[in-house]
């Protein structure tokens, strides 16, 4: 049973891909299916979240791999273009700029952005966010245009290669380990984020770069939506040694509620994942390295969610999981908030 006080803390999800589903024009008034709209977000009192630029190529066919019952490995997929990334992700955020300019949601520029979402009881608050970063060009030039449109959150990597680093292509079971790291155009895209005030999301990035960029030290280490490697050996997840350095670097894990990260055997099977699944997930984050450290990363709209959290007006529910799982209002309040504050901010000074 949901607790009082779960319902009314507020949630900033770190990821969804609403913007680039066929219905996006309906983001506001309300869509038929799907899982993120403007008002399904109120419903379920998620007043902020990573809104995620995305542009499609052709993905590879999965090889089955013998000795384990499920077991796959997907080829990376194809290689965008830069006039193509920069044509699709001008129009994809177009969407995002239209939705502000109607008065339905804020696109945010700065951390106050983020706060006044929380506290107040006006529309709720987007970041910006390229999952991928081909629309960049070689010399960044571009990456000024972005900020100055409010880019706040740049992924340089979706599961495929680009000039700045290597994602890790779809794999179970498979370590995150599965290839070369980062570009020195990667190095030098990560430091200019820095300087700019653009927080750098390494999820879908192999384990080589995710350690390029830690040794950059160019700011607290975000992976925005994926879950632990030690409970779904899949090579999307983080291995334990990951999680520590993300706790070490104050960053955040915002764990996924993708069916296929989430459980044991990659199945997609919402009917069979539980919302304590999600919540088992979390808990392995905080005992590593604390609850300051883990916060949420939906995937709503980019992958199948257990049926118990159906869309993001359920996310109650899932607050109340968390409860009945043993952690506290404040515990609660830090993952599904104050978390993403803290570390976005650190990114955005
Ligand atoms: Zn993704």
């Amino acid at each position: 049973m949901p607790s009082e006080s779960a319902h009314q803390i507020p949630v900033f999800d770190g990821h969804n891909d609403a913007l680039t589903r066929p219905d996006h024009a309906r983001l506001a008034s309300g869509r038929e299916g799907g899982h993120l709209d403007l008002p399904r977000m109120r419903t379920g009192g998620v007043r902020g979240g990573i809104f995620a630029v995305f542009v499609e190529s052709k993905r590879a066919a999965r090889e089955p791999v013998a000795e384990t019952p499920g077991a796959f490995y997907e080829p990376p997929a194809a290689r965008v273009p830069y006039p193509r990334a920069a044509a699709v992700s001008a129009a994809t955020s177009g969407r995002l700029l239209a939705l502000e300019r109607e008065g339905a949601l804020r696109i945010a520029r700065d951390a106050t952005d983020l706060d006044v979402a929380r506290d107040g009881d006006g529309p709720p608050v987007a970041v910006l966010h390229f999952e991928g970063a081909e629309a960049i060009d070689a010399e960044l030039e571009s990456l000024e245009t972005w900020y100055a449109a409010g880019l706040r959150s740049l992924g340089p990597v979706w599961s495929r290669p680009n000039r700045f680093a290597h994602g890790v292509p779809f794999a179970f079971p498979s370590s995150p380990d599965t290839g070369p790291g980062l570009s020195p155009d990667g190095r030098r895209l990560v430091r200019r984020c820095a300087e700019l005030g653009i927080a750098v999301d390494l999820a879908h990035m192999n384990e080589a770069g995710f350690w390029d960029v830690a040794a950059l030290e160019a700011g607290p280490l975000i992976v925005s939506h994926t879950g632990a490697h030690a409970l779904a050996a899949n090579s999307r997840n983080l291995t334990d040694r990951q999680i520590d350095a993300v706790g070490a670097s104050g960053g955040l894990v915002g764990i996924v509620f993708s069916c296929y990260f989430l459980r044991a055997n990659y199945a997609n099977d919402p009917e069979g994942t539980p919302l304590s699944l999600i919540v088992a997930h979390v808990r392995h984050v905080a005992e590593r390295v604390g609850t300051a450290h883990v916060a949420f990363g939906s995937d709503f709209d980019g992958t199948t969610i257990p049926a118990a959290l159906g869309d993001v007006a359920g996310m109650p529910r899932l607050l109340a999981a968390l409860a009945e799982g043993g952690f506290s209002d404040a515990e609660i309040r830090a993952i599904a908030w104050d978390n993403w504050r803290r570390v976005l901010g650190a990114w955005w000074r």
